[in-house]
């Protein structure tokens, strides 16, 4: 059920942001926009009929939950609480009793930390990010993987039901921690794909042959099976996730990796090789094209 009187802020309407808010405002809800580039607060209104605000500051007060997609939790900090001389801020406007829903994939620790800070202005914050791409923003159907406290996490289960399936995962940073562990698994089984799919071609088998076999096969994955035929063999490369981002993620899963003592040899090889990717084509490189780069290699 719909609580015509809640008031949601949205910060970050970018290529999963905006179909997010699309949701959200098709589901009921009032939805007011902030983007630090004004055409995407321009195509939200156009696409959604949001309201947007002039600043952080003025979408806080406007706002009982926020919730941020941004690009890394840095940028979320530096919204939510003001850093690196940024005057304006989300705490100068949100009242106490508020609740931040970090949706970004951010650093699990530096969400600990910002849970924390964030205590001593009475805002609470719960971290769900998502996974399923712009097609899983656009059809609500992202999973969502939540952390925080489980009341909290519960009283706004309507409100994510609306962009996805939730999974509450456990305390505060538990989802964020959960969402690069994911992208680690996923980031590797494309870069495995396609090495697979190089090899195979020096060999002489058709590219979409090797694809077709691996999906009837035991070595499918979510790249064989989505990735390859929309956005890599036709050279569209437009699956909508940044290179940059997933490299990001990936640095993020190898950090969680070492503050629990776990070596992840593989985990290094491949966020070595999304690395020289990135500098090869540059952070804004659609994530796809590591298949590319694998196969000029
Ligand atoms: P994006 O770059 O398309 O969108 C981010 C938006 O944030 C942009 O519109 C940008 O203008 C805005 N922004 C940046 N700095 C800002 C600031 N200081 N204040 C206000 N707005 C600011 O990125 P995206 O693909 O929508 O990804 C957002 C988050 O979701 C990232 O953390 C990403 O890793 C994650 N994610 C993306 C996908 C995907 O398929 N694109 C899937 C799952 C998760």
């Amino acid at each position: 059920m719909v609580d015509q009187n809640l008031r949601i802020g949205f910060i970050g309407i970018g290529n999963m942001g905006n179909p997010m808010t699309g949701n959200l405002v098709k589901a009921g809800w009032k939805v007011t926009g902030y983007d630090a580039d004004a055409s995407k607060m321009r195509a939200f209104t156009a696409a959604h009929g949001g309201a947007t605000a002039a600043s952080l500051a003025e979408l806080g007060g406007k706002s009982d939950v926020v919730i941020t997609m941004l690009p890394d939790g840095h940028i979320v900090r530096r919204v939510v609480l003001g850093a690196d001389g940024a005057d304006d801020c989300l705490v100068k406007g949100l009242a106490k009793g508020t609740t931040i829903i970090d949706m970004s994939s951010s650093a699990p620790v530096g969400t600990r930390k910002l849970g924390e800070d964030l205590r001593q202005y009475g805002i609470a914050l719960l971290d769900a990010p998502v996974s399923g791409g712009v097609k899983g923003a656009v059809a609500a159907t992202m999973s969502i993987m939540i952390g925080g406290d489980r009341a909290l996490a519960e009283r706004y289960d309507a409100l994510l039901s609306a962009m996805g399936k939730r999974f509450y995962v456990g305390s505060l940073g538990a989802g964020h921690a959960a969402k690069v562990l994911n992208n680690y698994v996923s980031a590797a089984g494309l870069a495995a794909a396609a090495e697979a799919v190089r090899v195979a071609e020096r060999f002489g088998i058709e590219p979409q042959v090797l694809v077709n076999v691996i999906n009837a096969s035991t070595g499918r994955n979510n790249s064989t099976e989505n990735k390859f035929t929309q956005f890599i063999l036709n050279g569209k490369f437009n699956a909508g996730f940044a290179l940059g981002l997933m490299a990001k993620d990936l640095t993020l899963a190898m950090e969680v990796a070492e503050a629990c003592n776990v070596p992840a040899e593989l985990g290094h090889a491949t966020l070595a090789l999304w690395k020289k990717a990135e500098s090869a084509l540059g952070a804004k490189a659609d994530h796809t094209e590591i298949a590319r780069y694998v196969n000029e290699q």
